[in-house]
């Protein structure tokens, strides 16, 4: 068996695993960023929270159902995001966009997130991956506008 074949089990075997136990699947009632994603073209539908402090992500999570793809991609970002400052949140979101959608990608260490990149040959699962990025992002980037207004 080539090296390809072994990564790409491996790969899946950690998606399945995030899938049927996904980390930090809980709603939140002190987060400070919350906000609602929903991919209508696969079903998934789910809330990310997050507890912002000084700049860092302390706590994230979320809950909602979907897609093993869509599932296994918020629990693996929980973990990825978990006591990072936003700045970095949002460059890996940047990245990780890239690396889902783009051919050629810029080179950079993903860790464990890696294991999403295999759904870039299936462009209609795509939304599925980027869902739960998307909705933090969002999450996010409300609360810096709620913000502004105040
Ligand atoms: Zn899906």
């Amino acid at each position: 068996m080539s090296v390809n074949n072994d990564l790409r089990e491996l790969y899946q075997e950690v998606i399945f695993d995030h899938n049927r136990n996904p980390r930090n699947f809980h709603s939140m009632d002190d987060a400070s960023h919350v906000a609602d994603g929903h991919n209508p073209l696969c079903g998934d539908q789910l809330t990310v929270y997050a507890q912002v402090e000084n700049g860092v992500v302390k706590q994230v999570s979320f809950v909602g159902h979907g897609c093993a793809i869509s599932t296994a991609s918020a629990s693996l970002m929980t973990e990825a995001v978990k006591g990072m400052p936003l700045e970095e949140v949002e460059s890996l979101f940047q990245d990780m966009h890239a690396m889902l959608t783009e051919a050629h990608p810029e080179a950079r260490d993903f860790g464990k997130l890696e294991v999403l990149s295999g759904v870039r040959e299936f462009p209609a699962r795509v939304k599925c991956a980027t869902l739960a990025w998307h909705t933090l992002h969002n999450a996010i980037n409300m609360a810096r506008e709620t913000a502004r207004t105040e």
